[in-house]
């Protein structure tokens, strides 16, 4: 073999390897990412989301969508299901690295998540630092009063809209509420924590838990949508939307930014 077919042999091996490792990227982005799988089926479709079932896991894929007010209000945005995966992930790695059981299987890039099949139950499970949102309407306190991770209990329903439950409630529904409680407030040391060091301060937040195995586990998402986040007094989360206080994809895009950056 002389000099010339050395160099061109060598060139066809590097041709056919980038060839190759194109190849399998774009397989396997397209093939992973979902849009392709065939065998998952729509299994529920909510205002922000969706839920795909894929085997023994769920697809949850976040909408570019946002709604307030039980569904009164609504825009949408370039980004915002990314930038609420994105964060969602972010958290639900923090808490899975402190010893919190949450749904969370990996990220399947764009707005796609794959997570464990939970038994969802129909609660809301809110945590409350600092007053601020619904509990103004319903205890003479004033916004800004710390309040220490109180945890309160509603039941899911648009039709009713989420009414408060007490503790004998989700007893009587066959729940622990002092477990969940537990587990609650073990999720907002962690997030508390983390997000302080960032300038954020973690105001609330909600939750919502499913069974698996008889365990409570972590679902849903970790989001702007379900939190609210201040740095010094603005707000960097669903209130900018619900209340006209600016730009929501920019705050979405710079909480984003703060939460997911080195
Ligand atoms: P509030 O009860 O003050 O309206 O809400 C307390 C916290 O729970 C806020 O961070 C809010 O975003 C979140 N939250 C309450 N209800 C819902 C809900 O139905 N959906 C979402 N995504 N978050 C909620």
């Amino acid at each position: 073999m002389n000099e010339g077919e050395i160099v061109w042999n060598i060139n066809a091996i590097i041709t056919a390897e980038i060839v190759y490792l194109l190849h399998t990227f774009v397989f396997k982005k397209i093939f992973i990412s979902g849009k392709i799988n065939i065998n998952m089926k729509k299994i529920a479709e909510g205002k922000t989301k969706i839920v795909y079932e894929d085997g023994d896991r769920y697809i949850i894929e976040f909408k570019d969508e946002m709604t307030a007010f039980d569904g009164l209000k609504k825009t949408s945005f370039e980004k915002k299901g990314f930038y609420n995966k994105e964060i969602s992930v972010k958290l639900f790695r923090i808490l899975e690295e402190n010893g919190v059981k949450t749904h969370f299987i990996e990220d399947l890039g764009g707005n796609r998540i794959a997570v464990k099949k939970l038994e969802m139950i129909p609660v809301e499970v809110v945590c409350r630092n600092i007053a601020a949102g619904s509990i103004l309407k319903r205890l003479p306190l004033e916004k800004g009063t710390k309040l220490n991770g109180i945890v309160e209990f509603f039941y899911k329903s648009d039709e009713l809209h989420d009414p408060m439950i007490s503790e004998d409630h989700m007893r009587f529904f066959g729940e622990d509420p002092e477990r969940i409680k537990e587990i609650t407030k073990k999720v907002n040391r962690i997030l508390s924590e983390y997000l302080e060091k960032k300038g954020v301060t973690l105001i609330d937040f909600k939750l919502e838990f499913g069974k698996l195995n008889g365990e409570y586990i972590l679902g849903d998402e970790i989001s702007p949508d379900s939190c609210r986040f201040w740095i010094k007094d603005r707000s960097y989360d669903k209130d900018v939307f619900r209340f006209d206080k600016g730009d929501v994809s920019n705050v979405y895009r710079e909480i984003y930014e703060i939460i997911c950056g080195d």
